[in-house]
């Protein structure tokens, strides 16, 4: 990664752990990265649990996330969760257009675009997720694919909206499936990204300092070198990221 863009690593606990858990989780986990200063370090337990964990990370140096939300700000929206809801149990980020709410809930790329409006009317940090599947990678789809989700994600905005957007790369073939991206492969979509898509359409300050995470099978083995790569910013890290002490070793990868 390049010295301008400051490291973040991010967990993603998925639909893991209850309260209790997720309270002894943060617990530890505060205590392993109380020493790191030169990366941020978040974390996206399940809604539930994200009102007790804010109150165990308030005074140390982990932030907190959500994994979804809703683009209303409150109604008949029944199971649904507003950007207000979030903010006021503690986070100041919220992961959107996740490929596993794409596969399972039908995210599609205008839903994803309402999503990421409302987090930055919220002033939420919105971590936009993009990937292609195993099929478009075989087909030769891979750089069309995330051209389209970056342009319907990223419709309607201008770069002075986009300040705090962070972008995750993972390789829906990457996820959970024990198959990391190389960090060459990684980096070449890095690249795309950067200058194709955010470059092409948002200039070249926001392409330079728009943090772009790495997400698919990372653990404590591969992130060095996937963080040695010009164009990765720090890991959306998924069953890595649920254990305090291997999530502490990603942390720590310098
Ligand atoms: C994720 O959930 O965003 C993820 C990348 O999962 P895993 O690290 O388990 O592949």
């Amino acid at each position: 990664m390049e010295e301008n863009r400051r490291p973040l690593i991010a967990g993603n606990w998925k639909m893991f752990k209850t309260c209790s858990e997720a309270v002894e989780t943060a617990t530890q986990l505060v205590k392993t990265v109380a020493d790191v200063t030169v990366a941020d370090v978040m974390i996206a337990p399940p809604f539930t649990a994200l009102f007790p964990v804010s109150e165990v990370i308030k005074n140390s140096n982990v932030v907190l996330a959500a994994q979804n939300l809703f683009w209303e700000n409150e109604g008949a929206y029944t199971g649904e969760i507003s950007a207000g809801m979030i903010l006021s149990a503690g986070c100041t980020a919220v992961i959107i257009g996740h490929s596993e709410r794409r596969q399972f809930f039908g995210e599609s790329d205008e839903s994803v675009n309402k999503k990421i409006k409302a987090a930055i009317k919220a002033k939420l940090i919105p971590i936009f997720c993009v990937g292609e599947t195993e099929k478009e990678r075989e087909s030769k789809d891979t750089f069309s694919v995330l051209d389209k989700q970056m342009k319907k994600g990223l419709q309607d905005f201008s770069s002075d909206d986009l300040e705090t957007l962070v972008i995750a790369y993972e390789p829906v073939w990457a996820i959970g499936t024990g198959k990391t991206a190389t960090s060459g492969q990684a980096q070449e979509v890095h690249r795309f990204l950067r200058e194709e898509c955010m470059e092409k359409k948002f200039g070249n300050k926001l392409a330079k300092s728009v943090r772009i995470l790495y997400g698919g099978s990372v653990k404590p083995g591969n992130i060095g070198e996937l963080m040695f790569m010009p164009d990765i910013d720090g890991a959306l890290v998924g069953g890595a990221s649920l254990d305090a002490e291997t999530f502490g070793k990603i942390v720590h990868y310098k």
